[in-house]
């Protein structure tokens, strides 16, 4: 697959779930709506989809939501996947995940062919975690992590940057990483989906982050790229590699590999943009996938060449109307 703009698609993104066990602030109201469970894709769909992409060329599949690892047998899903791992035509599995269920599923995550997997730590103070995630603790996803690290998972700590909430613990958490063998990647805040919090008022500049970490370690940048919204550092002294996703503030999109599906089957070709196509309707019309075959292909002809996020100021709205749980992140 390669989109108008020469870019091949080799990452998709798989949101399996719009549900979730926390209510993370900045990506949650409190009492969210949930779909009716006959909009989202069953498991073998969810399947059937991800293999069509597989077919057109993804190297790398990403499951995320809400939160992937409350979804009912999401295992199933997870083994099925693994069979294009050992026939060559995937490089990489993975998942975006809480962890507040990784101590029951990493074994598990490691028997169907996961290698890495990225969980998200705002904080390690339990109970500033609490207010953060509204439902979750600290302590369960510190018990994943342990399981995880176990099970022989890499992880990656994902870090949305709150200014006046986690500002202060950049360094507590770069040593905690360090110490952990984690990889840590500190993301700005989105203008996605309406929540309570007026998110001007935590909005932080990576780059406000970057010259603080900077006072204390010399910060090489480095030449690690992915395709997507994040670009790394090293720490001389520690060898450390940082990651920072700051969509609001860089581009990245010429260099963008990847799409995303809801778990309504809504293909979204870019996170920033409304644009999108219902493979739902294409997985339901016929058994042999040529509905949905021409569906993606349609749909990838459509790939924005970038996005125009951006916080409005003066109204307080999310550029982009869906939530992240929604498309996942
Ligand atoms: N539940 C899983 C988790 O929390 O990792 C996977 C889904 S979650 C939507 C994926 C990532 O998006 C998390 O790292 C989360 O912190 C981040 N996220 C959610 N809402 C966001 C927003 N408005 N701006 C920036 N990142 C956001
Ligand atoms: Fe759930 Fe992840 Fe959203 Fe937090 S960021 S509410 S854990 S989906």
């Amino acid at each position: 697959m390669i989109d108008p703009f020469g870019r091949p698609i080799t990452y998709l993104r798989v949101s399996v779930t719009d549900r979730c066990d926390f209510r993370c602030v900045y990506c949650m109201a409190e009492d969210m709506t949930f779909l009716p469970k006959s909009d989202v894709l069953t498991l073998e769909e969810l399947d059937r989809l991800c293999t069509a992409f597989v077919r057109k060329g993804v190297r790398k599949l990403r499951l995320t939501g809400g939160e992937p690892l409350v979804r009912r047998d999401i295992m199933t899903l997870f083994d099925a996947l693994g069979r294009h791992l050992k026939t060559g035509d995937l490089d990489e599995l993975t998942l975006t995940s809480n962890g507040s269920q990784l101590a029951r599923y990493a074994d598990h995550l490691v028997r169907a062919g996961v290698r890495r997997v990225n969980v998200s730590v705002d904080t390690l103070d339990p109970d500033k975690f609490a207010r953060i995630t509204r439902w979750g603790r600290l302590d369960q996803v510190m018990e994943g992590l342990r399981a995880a690290k176990e099970a022989g998972l890499r992880v990656k700590i994902n870090t949305v940057a709150l200014r006046g909430v986690n500002d202060d613990e950049a360094f507590e958490l770069i040593r905690w990483c360090g110490e952990q063998g984690f990889d840590l990647t500190f993301i700005e805040t989105m203008p996605l989906g309406e929540v309570d919090v007026a998110r001007v008022d935590n909005y932080m500049p990576l780059s406000l982050l970057k010259a603080q970490i900077g006072q204390r370690y010399t910060v090489r940048e480095s030449d690690h790229v992915t395709g997507g919204p994040a670009r790394y550092v090293t720490l001389a002294e520690t060898g450390q590699r940082l990651g920072f996703i700051t969509p609001l503030t860089h581009n990245f999109c010429e260099s963008c590999n990847r799409v995303r599906v809801t778990c309504t089957g809504m293909l979204y070709m870019c996170l920033g943009q409304e644009d999108s196509a219902d493979l739902r309707a294409a997985l339901r019309a016929d058994r042999d996938d040529t509905a949905l075959d021409a569906a993606i292909d349609e749909a990838i002809g459509r790939k924005p060449k970038g996005h125009d996020f951006v916080i409005d100021r003066r109204h307080r709205k999310p550029a982009v109307s869906r939530h992240m749980s929604v498309t996942g992140g």
